[in-house]
């Protein structure tokens, strides 16, 4: 048994039924994603347009592709006849920017309001009153998006009362959007590091990357 696929399956053991497990493929070749798609994974994540656009024309049509890095609005164009989900959006101007471009395939994009949960700055994301603001906006204009959930990524720390404090915060916002949004059912929360305590505060979709393929050689 190949190393990817001892990989996944371990990891899928060790996962609730109701948690979707997102392989991030950024920086690998194409034949390690073949490798997973051969254990029976369908969902794959990447960070970068052109990279995910030039791996969905090499591989098996019945991929889901995530898109979970910082979007460019101008690239936005490149993946909108396949994209299945977006996690990073942080503006309206992006939503209406994918609403135009998913328009022009006559398709409806899911998206994710990426919430800012962690300490560093570099991190991309909306406040909590940011995310309701847009959800109480002109977005029922947008008939081509479909707001179904938030993503959320936590600060790089083994500090493990941190991440702690910062899932929990952002499961408690998500509780309450539910209420309100009910078409709003993924939380996608955890990594390679620390999709366990993601998956304890509410995660139902984890992305996970070198614990699948191994490390990575550079960190985009
Ligand atoms: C790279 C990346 C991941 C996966 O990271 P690993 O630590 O390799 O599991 C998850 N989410 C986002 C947004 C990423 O950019």
């Amino acid at each position: 048994m190949s190393t990817i696929q001892n990989n996944l399956d371990t990891i899928k053991a060790s996962i609730p039924g109701g948690v979707t497990l997102v392989a991030v493929s950024k920086t690998k070749p194409i034949s390690d994603i073949q490798e997973a798609y051969n254990a029976g994974q369908r969902v794959f994540g990447e960070n970068k347009i052109q990279e995910m656009v030039s791996k969905y024309d090499e591989l098996p049509k019945d991929i889901q592709w995530h898109m979970i890095g910082h979007l460019q609005r101008n690239k936005v164009k490149y993946m909108a006849h396949f994209v299945d989900l977006i996690h990073g959006v942080d503006s309206l101007k992006t939503l209406k920017e994918i609403n135009k471009q998913a328009q022009k395939h006559n398709r409806i994009i899911k998206c994710l309001l990426q919430a800012k949960i962690a300490m560093e700055d570099s991190k991309f994301g909306l406040s909590f009153s940011e995310i309701e603001t847009i959800l109480s906006s002109d977005i029922v204009e947008l008939p081509n998006i479909k707001i179904v959930g938030c993503m959320g990524m936590a600060t790089f720390t083994s500090d493990t009362s941190q991440l702690q404090k910062e899932f929990s915060s952002l499961q408690r916002f998500f509780d309450t959007l539910k209420e309100k949004n009910p078409q709003m059912t993924i939380l996608s929360m955890g990594m390679s590091g620390d999709y366990p305590l993601a998956i304890e505060n509410g995660s139902t979709m984890i992305r996970v990357g070198s614990s699948i393929f191994g490390a990575r050689n550079y960190n985009p």
